[in-house]
């Protein structure tokens, strides 16, 4: 936050970091050392009609900003997944669906999943579809199950 004050010697506005309050400066105007006045914004809404309205003014300074903010970063989400979409040239990428994974409580949602991915890449960027075969133990059987797999390599 900034602090708005006036030089007592030379009226010259200046405007120095909060943090400044209560230290000596010297007026870059007239050189002058003086003390930067330690905010007191009861003071400074009841002082003179010229400070009331310059408060007025930075207070109308700062708002705009800060309202402004978190309407901007809403609006940017958007664009930034779309940016990230955009962006630069495909990355050659591999993805493998096993058929144990696409089993859901007894439905075997497999082929709409490998479908739903293929979809979502586009035809243009599949670049080659490998079946694969693999072996896990079954959990509830505590066999080796032979199942199987497509490997998918892709530009994406
Ligand atoms: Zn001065």
């Amino acid at each position: 936050m900034d602090l708005t004050f006036h030089c007592p010697h030379c009226q010259q506005e200046l405007m120095v970091d909060a943090g400044a309050a209560g230290q000596a400066i010297q007026c870059p105007t007239c050189n002058t050392e003086i003390t930067v006045p330690v905010p007191d914004i009861t003071n400074i809404h009841t002082h003179n009609p010229i400070h009331d309205s310059a408060a007025a003014r930075v207070e109308h300074h700062f708002v705009v900003p800060v309202h402004e903010g978190p309407a901007e970063v809403l609006i940017v989400k958007p664009i930034t997944e779309e940016v990230v979409a955009v962006e630069g040239p495909k990355k050659i990428k591999v993805r493998i669906f096993r058929h144990t994974d696409c089993v859901e409580v007894g439905h075997d949602r497999y082929e709409e999943f490998v479908a739903a991915f293929l979809n979502k890449i586009g035809e243009e960027n599949i670049i080659n579809l490998t079946a694969l075969n693999y072996t896990h133990i079954d959990i509830a059987t505590q066999k080796i199950l032979t199942d199987y797999a497509i490997q998918v390599i892709y530009r994406g």
